[in-house]
């Protein structure tokens, strides 16, 4: 297989936790809170290894986890960082999200190391949350969740030369012949829309990647879109090797055969229409007339405008040599910069952070909610005003903190209070 894929999980690291603790001392009654953060968590980083060509390694193992942060501990402990993990992969692999097939990453250019899942932060102790009100912060805050992803590799092929030319006229039989891609090979039209990429191998002279396109001509004028990947693949060929059925064998005229496909091609894509090409006219051995002499039909029509004719046979592999160095040397000319796919998919912000902490406790018949978010928020909202009081219920629902209320086991009639608040529960 040479379009190397692999489908894998990928998790950071959880932030540990803040810790919730109170310095004692012998003779110091109420310690201050001392309570240490949690640790980050590791990130998760794919890294370009210039030594490596497949995506093997990814085949074997699928799951793939950075370490968690530790928990803060007593007398302001840090928690230990997480460790990162990296992975390593052959240059030209593009990272997608699984799901949407959106690119995240693109190990290519200058991009040779990148963090795809960030670690969670680490929680605040409770040493952070004293104030003048709250003097025995009784929260610390949670680390924040780790990243997890189910991404495809994908090791990116951009072929620099495409096929072209009618069904059957021996497309795919050339690529498998000329390269290690191994295609459908039929006697009948609509074969596959599916691209098949090769390698071609060259003594002395530079090798070359191979798409063959069978639904551009064959979908385009039906209506069958190309997929956006698959242009992708094409989209930056070099050059196109246009193959025609010299033989004629389904009745056709050869050199007819290429004006309508170029007509198409144009139709199609103008862009693609004025890449460079080469006819590979194809099935010589299948050619018996003595009077009419195809080849040289196609020669004196296509060559005055600048269109080089190889007669070859894909299935005796007549000729092909000469075709393959003659492609190679043109496209060693042509100087196209390499394409590197865009970020559309951002981990981050897919994921929503948890909110800074608070506690909900039972005293007695009182329910007692705490937290230094409250406690802001309540010193810049006006409760007597029927605009401020709305805004502060809407704030008890989205925080979350009436379901934690409701969970507390709290009736209607019972007291809430919050800081130098007090009120009556009624839903
Ligand atoms: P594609 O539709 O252009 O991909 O064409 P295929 O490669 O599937 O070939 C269509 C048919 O033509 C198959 O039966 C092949 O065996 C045959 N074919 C392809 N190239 C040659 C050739 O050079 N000589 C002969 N005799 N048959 C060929
Ligand atoms: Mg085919």
């Amino acid at each position: 297989m040479f379009a190397d894929r692999a489908k894998i999980f990928i998790r950071s690291g959880k932030g540990g936790d803040g810790h919730c603790s109170f310095r004692r001392e012998l003779y110091v009654p109420n310690g201050g809170p001392d309570g240490g953060d949690g640790g980050r968590g590791g990130d998760l980083i794919f890294e370009v290894d210039e030594g490596l060509n497949t995506l093997i390694d990814y085949r074997h193992k699928r799951k793939y986890a950075a370490g968690d942060g530790e928990e803060g501990g007593k007398r302001k402990c840090h928690g230990k960082d997480g460790k990162d993990l990296v992975l390593r992969v052959p240059e030209g692999t593009v990272i997608k999200e699984s799901k949407t097939g959106k690119v995240i990453a693109d190990m290519s250019g200058d991009n040779r190391r990148q963090i795809v899942l960030k670690g969670g932060k680490g929680g605040l102790g409770n040493q952070h949350f004293a104030t003048a009100t709250m003097q025995v912060p009784k929260y610390a805050q949670p680390g924040q969740p780790a990243m997890e992803l189910e991404v495809n590799l994908e090791l990116k092929v951009i072929a620099d030369v495409g096929l072209i030319g009618f069904p059957n006229v021996g497309k795919s039989t050339f690529l498998s012949r000329v390269t290690n891609a191994q295609p459908k090979i039929a006697n009948y039209h609509f074969t596959t829309l599916n691209p098949n990429l090769g390698v071609v191998d060259l003594d002395g002279a530079k090798g070359f990647v191979v798409a063959d396109i069978p639904g551009l001509i064959e979908g385009a004028s039906e209506g069958v879109g190309l997929g956006h990947e698959f242009l992708r693949h094409i989209e930056r060929t070099k050059m196109m090797i246009h193959v025609v059925d010299a033989a004629g064998t389904e009745g056709r005229d050869p050199v007819d055969d290429i004006y309508k496909i170029n007509a198409e091609l144009q139709a199609y894509n103008p862009e693609f229409a004025k890449r460079p090409q080469v006819i590979a006219a194809n099935k010589t051995d299948l050619i018996y007339s003595e009077d009419d002499d195809p080849i040289q039909r196609l020669k004196e029509e296509f060559e005055p405008q600048g269109i080089k004719v190889f007669p070859i046979s894909g299935v005796s592999g007549q000729g092909l040599k000469e075709l393959l160095y003659y492609v190679s040397e043109q496209i060693q000319t042509m100087d196209v910069p390499p394409i590197v796919f865009e970020q559309e998919f951002f981990p981050e912000d897919e994921l929503i952070y948890e909110e800074l902490p608070y506690t909900v406790e039972k005293e007695k018949d009182v329910y007692v909610v705490e937290g230094p978010k409250i406690e802001k928020m309540l010193g810049y909202t006006n409760l007597d005003s029927e605009k401020g009081f709305a805004f502060f219920q809407k704030f008890l629902k989205e925080t979350g903190i009436l379901d934690k209320l409701e969970e507390a086991g709290i009736q209607e009639g019972d007291t809430v209070k919050m800081y130098g608040l007090q009120f009556d529960y009624y839903k």
